[in-house]
């Protein structure tokens, strides 16, 4: 359903299609210029993960080969948890790889010798890849709403 205005390309449905060619019935949400308020929450959850998963996983030195590495990916990991921006469940399965990978570090230090000083760790904590602030969420009434409606 489009607007009656002449020259309005603005639909006041959301445009998202299912698998199975239907249509979501809902309206558009105001602050979006195409979907309503459950799909434009859905896409903006898929755009946070995928630049919230970079962030967290960015390490100092951009490997995991050091504790000071391991550790600051796990305190971002623990603010993102804290700030409810990732699932408890991603974010036990992410602690317990950060554990494996802690657990695994004497033996990679048995193999490649490497140290460095304080001073350039503490340059490292300061250019490191700190969290982007959360994105700012829906008004509340809106979040009440179940899925949406569907065309059939
Ligand atoms: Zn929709």
């Amino acid at each position: 359903m489009k607007n009656n205005v002449p020259g309005a390309a603005v639909s006041i449905r959301c445009q998202f299609t299912f698998a199975d060619g239907r249509c979501c019935r809902m309206p558009r949400h105001a602050d979006h210029s195409s979907l309503c308020l459950f799909h434009a929450r859905e896409e903006l959850q898929l755009r946070e993960a995928q630049r919230l998963g970079a962030e967290i996983s960015a390490s100092l030195n951009g490997d995991f080969l050091t504790a000071t590495d391991i550790n600051h990916v796990l305190g971002k990991l623990f603010t993102a948890l804290a700030q409810n921006r990732v699932s408890s469940r991603n974010a036990a399965t992410l602690a317990y790889i950060g554990q494996l990978l802690l657990q695994s570090l004497p033996n990679v230090k048995k193999e490649f010798e490497f140290n460095y000083d304080f001073d350039s760790w503490n340059q490292k904590l300061a250019e490191a890849t700190p969290l982007s602030d959360p994105p700012s969420a829906p008004a509340p009434a809106l979040l009440s709403s179940a899925t949406p409606a569907e065309d059939s």
